[in-house]
């Protein structure tokens, strides 16, 4: 019967779901209260960092997520960065992150001054391994006082960066264990994930403090965009402090107590961000109905599978992901080029961050599992669409 490649086959299901191209990867949509709320900071003139709307969507946000604390920040980056400094991340620390991951996971360590150290991913959940991990950290390290130093660099070992990956929630509860086995704090690079969630918790609020990203293409926008999840009110106070130049509240004068960032979110961005925070049920909706018509289309295809939400996880399937089995991975790029000359617009998973120039000489473990996830996986056109 299979008279089709196995390119051709791919491309004919994308299209038996999503119809002719040409279609990106991921769009924003905006059906809702965006223009109406955008139009009002504009009558107000109240468009920067100062509004309610920023008030306003920190609240919506702390609602949505179950974090006790949300704080709005310019970007996902910038909010990792303040996130890393809040749990304490200095020069010349080690954080450890998946190697698996968008670039900017690894520069906000890089922005501390402090080290990346490359971990590896598992195949369930795409997430930190969390055997792999503790196993590693056994054989590396050693414990000062109560710190963890990697024995090999000299150097405290002080985070771990958990990604979602794709939106599909990291294994939380075992990698906790290890955080806590080790005294090494946890921060969630939860930019992919909103709307996902580990057992019942918003991904972003499990471990010390959580990250999002309102990027456009990620699952809501505020054109650029991101937060500061925590449950900690003291957190919270000092990450709002330090995006705000950290400035001493006083009627009139400029008074600032450390060195702070500009890195609060303007109210413009938050305009946009509450009205996209309102039609986030319905999005979630359409991501899934998404999903399981890419499911059923894929079913029929032999050597290929979907990539489905993770044991005990809800995930917002941000972007929807085939995986090819191991005898077809010579044809990836075949795939990949039949796909996009269809018009269906897809990419490759991220090159693993040690393979780039600037972080080709950090620490690593080995990452059998990453590389191999690198060679096997494409994602496929993720709109709001259908
Ligand atoms: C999008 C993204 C970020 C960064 O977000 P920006 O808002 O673009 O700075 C960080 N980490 C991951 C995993 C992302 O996908």
């Amino acid at each position: 019967m299979n008279l089709i490649t196995l390119p051709e086959q791919v491309t004919e299901a994308v299209r038996k779901v999503i119809g002719n191209g040409p279609i990106k990867l991921h769009e924003p949509s905006f059906t809702g209260n965006e223009i109406k709320y955008i139009e009002d900071c504009i009558n107000s003139t109240y468009v920067s960092s100062v509004g309610k709307y920023v008030d306003q969507f920190e609240v919506e946000l702390s609602k949505f997520t179950g974090a006790n604390y949300a704080v709005s920040i310019v970007n996902g980056t910038a909010a990792l960065h303040l996130a890393l400094k809040l749990a304490g991340v200095e020069n010349d620390d080690e954080v450890l992150v998946q190697a698996f991951t968008f670039v900017g996971s690894v520069n906000a360590i890089s922005y501390c001054g402090a080290v990346p150290h490359f971990v590896d991913i598992e195949k369930e959940n795409l997430g930190v391994d969390p055997v792999k991990l503790q196993d590693y950290l056994t054989e590396i390290t050693a414990k000062l006082k109560r710190e963890t130093t990697n024995k090999f660099t000299g150097r405290r070992i002080k985070a771990l960066v958990v990604m979602h990956t794709f939106g599909h929630p990291s294994k939380m509860d075992e990698l906790l264990e290890v955080s806590k086995k080790f005294n090494i704090k946890i921060i969630e690079d939860a930019a992919e994930s909103i709307g996902s969630y580990y057992k019942d918790k918003h991904t972003g609020t499990l471990g010390q403090l959580g990250t999002l990203s309102f990027n456009g293409n990620k699952t809501i926008t505020t054109g650029g965009g991101g937060a500061i999840l925590t449950n900690n009110l003291e957190l919270a106070r000092r990450a709002k402090h330090l995006s705000t130049t950290a400035k001493v509240s006083h009627k009139w004068a400029f008074r600032h107590d450390e060195i702070g960032y500009n890195y609060r979110m303007p109210n413009i961005n938050a305009a946009l961000g509450c009205a996209q925070l309102e039609d986030l049920h319905l999005k979630l909706e359409k991501k899934e109905k998404l999903f399981n018509e890419y499911k059923f289309q894929f079913s029929k295809i032999e050597g290929v599978s979907i990539v489905e939400e993770p044991t005990d996880c809800k995930s917002n399937y941000w972007l929807q992901t085939i995986k090819l089995d191991l005898p077809n991975l010579a044809l990836r790029n075949e795939i990949l080029d039949d796909l996009n000359s269809a018009g269906f617009m897809s990419r490759p998973g991220w090159d693993l961050i040690n393979t780039l120039k600037p972080y080709s000489h950090n620490p690593s473990m080995t990452l059998e599992c990453a590389k191999e996830l690198f060679s096997c996986i494409i994602n496929i056109p993720s709109n709001f669409s259908t």
